[in-house]
């Protein structure tokens, strides 16, 4: 698997601009012919996102579900959604096929085959080249259980090789020597994904960008759901670091691991399977460019948008527990009073 590493400031045409000045006037007109062709050549290709999302059921039990969605965008890019019934995480998985190799970004959170058939399923959907099934490589946006309990099943089918899901792990395939900075690029044969760091949710998250779909493949950094902030100050440097990537590059949709509000922006209780009027899974590039400032106006525990929430579980459970502790003290306080003043009131008559 083909992964090369270049520095993420350096913008794509700059090597291109630097060497102008100093060829002759005929190759410099190659060159701009050859620039125009290559502006031509990014020109993201279009999809549909024209699907129902399956909600899940108020009674899964009584339900009867395919558990695995799959919906292509455009002939080289399927999106696969679990269903709401086999895990209320309800995931997203992406499968984006090259001429050489395809690229899995997450394998969700089902693992048993039984009830989530998806090495059988990415199998049928991979195509053939030369009488074999192409290479697969298997990644992940960052290592929460729902986003890699697939993978056991993955390592049975042929030439796959599945991205480490621990840090150093993370950043040794990819070849990141200046993590979170610095910008990894992956190519699957006429077709390059670059990988962004995006720590913040959980110190192992990736972005992955297409330049084929124009997509960025957003994981659980930013979906239209909760965005449960783990470390603020280096999620805040992330969104800081995507919007910067993305200012110079097509951007046709945001599309992350879950969907958790419904159609009105109201998140679905936690651990809910069923979604029903889900709110649409693309954002789009204003979603992006206002996180950096939703970040710096956080108040540390809780913020809704129309399109997000941002939050701090382990903040607002301790805040619970604080709560929780001083109402506990109020009650026994105010139980110790009562039984005092009966008591009083008790002695004062004998
Ligand atoms: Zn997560
Ligand atoms: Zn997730």
């Amino acid at each position: 698997m083909k992964v090369f590493h270049r520095d993420a400031r350096q913008p794509r045409t700059s090597f291109v601009a630097s060497q102008f000045t100093c060829v002759s006037w005929k190759v410099a007109t190659g060159m701009a012919f050859l620039l125009t062709a290559t502006l031509a050549w990014s020109e993201p290709v279009p999809g549909s996102l024209d699907v129902h999302w399956n909600e899940g059921a108020a009674d899964c039990s009584a339900a009867q579900q395919d558990p695995l969605q799959i919906h292509k965008y455009e002939p080289q890019t399927f999106i696969l959604r679990q269903s709401p019934c086999a895990d209320f995480e309800a995931n997203f998985i992406y499968l984006l096929i090259g001429s050489d190799k395809a690229l899995l970004i997450d394998t969700g959170a089902v693992a048993d085959p039984k009830a989530m058939p998806l090495a059988k399923t990415i199998l049928e959907l991979l195509p053939d080249k030369e009488g074999k099934k192409l290479p697969l490589l298997v990644a992940h946006t960052h290592r929460h259980l729902d986003h890699r309990a697939g993978d056991p099943q993955l390592e049975s089918l042929p030439s796959v090789q599945i991205v480490p899901i621990d840090l150093k792990g993370v950043q040794s395939f990819f070849g990141f020597t200046d993590w979170p900075n610095g910008i990894a690029h992956v190519d699957l044969g006429d077709r390059t994904v670059d990988v962004i760091p995006t720590p913040g949710h959980n110190q192992t998250h990736v972005a992955f960008y297409d330049g084929r779909t124009g997509i960025l493949f957003s994981g659980d950094f930013l979906l239209p759901g909760r965005l449960l902030i783990d470390d603020a100050a280096a999620y805040h440097d992330s969104t800081l670091r995507v919007v910067d990537f993305l200012k110079t590059r097509p951007l046709n949709h945001i599309l992350g691991g879950h969907i958790e509000l419904n159609a009105a922006g109201r998140a679905y209780r936690f651990g809910s399977h069923y979604h029903p009027n889900e709110h649409r899974l693309e954002l789009a590039r204003a979603d992006l460019i206002a996180l950096p400032t939703a970040f710096e106006r956080f108040n540390g525990f809780y913020a809704q948008y129309p399109d997000y929430i941002l939050t701090n579980p382990i903040r607002n459970l301790l805040a619970l527990v604080v709560i929780a502790v001083a109402v506990l003290i109020f009650i026994v306080w105010g139980v110790r009073r009562l039984l005092l003043s009966r008591r009083r009131a008790r002695a004062s008559k004998v």
